[in-house]
């Protein structure tokens, strides 16, 4: 958020800036969804709802997590908010507190740590490994635990990095998760945004896992409706029951209009999120090749999922440009910005400084002239 407002000062000055920094789709949402929002808005769908969303808009989660995660629920383990990123507060606010210690493997998405902080516990961030394609072993896991480690994030397919966590994997996580008696908060969010296999979840490989185990998802990502704010949580009665109340205090229900095409939106015809899908597949193609072709950006594995690489970019420090040492992803993130034009975002706040994340929700054709500009900006201060 913060690289992309920076971008959008420089544009306001009248800077031609490309940004690789957006944690959204580029794609506009469908227009069955719009339409439904507009026949919501004619119908006079405009008061106060349930809580936790509508009857309809639970009805429809519940089916698509029937039908495209094979896990049951029932109504009242639902409830709808205004975006994921309210889910996920609201799920943590409701399980944890002062003296917990929350697990979050990184790098991780940065609102995890601030919202386990905000709850009053104790982020604890358990560094991954780039050679082990930044998934969290299960020795790791079990070498971070303490006496008051409650909970832990999984993100998978992950942002910043796109690893996706495959079921071995998650089968040994749940051992640990399991005999430690943690709490689970599973972020969903870019389930679909796979190129090489399905990301299997955690609570269908590991079935005990769902008793323990919360899922935060968002229509923001798969249906390209980031604006709209509609994100949901699924989990064990007693704790969605707290976090509706919490809801009900804090903000009420999401904004009802988004409910009527957030229900369109999982209940109606895929074709979009294929043809966006078979466009993502071929930018992370070009994007993995061309950033490999950087001078002193290292790429080891091909993300699987999500729409963003996460490369290593410390053979690049000590690079000297008008704006001082480039010493960080960070301050090389802000070089790119001054020298290229380019904004993406440096890797600190996910916990990895010799990293930058550069997302490829953007057109070939931006993907093209920004890499164009990395290039020449990097070669033009002796990068090699
Ligand atoms: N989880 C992850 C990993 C994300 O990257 C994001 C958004 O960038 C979210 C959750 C929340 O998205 P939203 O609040 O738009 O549903």
């Amino acid at each position: 958020m913060a690289a992309e407002a920076r971008a959008i000062e420089l544009r306001q000055q009248g800077i031609e800036v490309i940004s690789l920094a957006a944690g959204e789709p580029d794609f506009d949402t469908p227009e069955r969804i719009k339409d439904a929002a507009r026949r919501a808005l004619d119908a006079g769908l405009t008061k106060y709802t349930p809580t936790s969303g509508t009857r309809e808009l639970r009805e429809a989660i519940r089916l698509k997590l029937k039908s495209e995660n094979e896990l049951d629920y029932d109504l009242a383990e639902i409830v709808a908010s205004a975006g994921g990123k309210q889910a996920a507060a609201n799920v943590i606010a409701a399980l944890f507190d002062e003296g917990d210690e929350v697990i979050i493997p990184t790098p991780a998405w940065v609102s995890y740590a601030a919202m386990v902080a905000l709850s009053g516990a104790t982020p604890k961030l358990v560094p991954t490994r780039e050679a082990d394609g930044f998934i969290l072993s299960a020795e790791r896991l079990r070498g971070a635990l303490g006496p008051n480690t409650r909970g832990i994030i999984i993100n998978s397919p992950g942002n910043p990095t796109g690893a996706v966590y495959q079921a071995p994997q998650l089968r040994a996580l749940a051992e640990v998760i399991l005999e430690a008696g943690l709490w689970l908060l599973s972020d969903d969010v870019y389930e679909h945004m796979v190129y090489d296999s399905v990301a299997p979840h955690p609570f269908t490989i590991e079935p005990r896992l769902k008793e323990r185990g919360i899922i935060v998802n968002s229509l923001s990502k798969t249906y390209a409706m980031t604006g709209w704010r509609l994100g949901f949580a699924a989990g064990p009665r007693e704790v969605m029951g707290a976090v509706g109340r919490l809801q009900g205090q804090n903000s009420g229900n999401p904004n009802s209009i988004t409910q009527a095409a957030a229900v369109e939106a999982l209940t109606g015809p895929k074709d979009e999120l294929r043809t966006m899908m078979e466009e993502f597949r071929s930018r992370r193609s070009f994007v993995v090749a061309r950033v490999r072709s950087l001078p002193g950006l290292e790429l080891p594995h091909v993300p699987a999922g999500s729409f963003y690489v996460f490369p290593k970019v410390s053979a690049l420090f000590g690079l000297k440009w008008k704006g001082g040492v480039v010493r960080s992803g960070d301050e090389l993130a802000d070089m790119l910005l001054a020298e290229a034009r380019v904004a993406l975002v440096g890797g600190t706040d996910f916990g990895f400084p010799e990293h930058v994340r550069i997302s490829y929700a953007n057109s070939i054709a931006n993907l093209k002239t920004a890499f164009e500009r990395i290039e020449t900006a990097l070669r033009a201060l002796g990068a090699k």
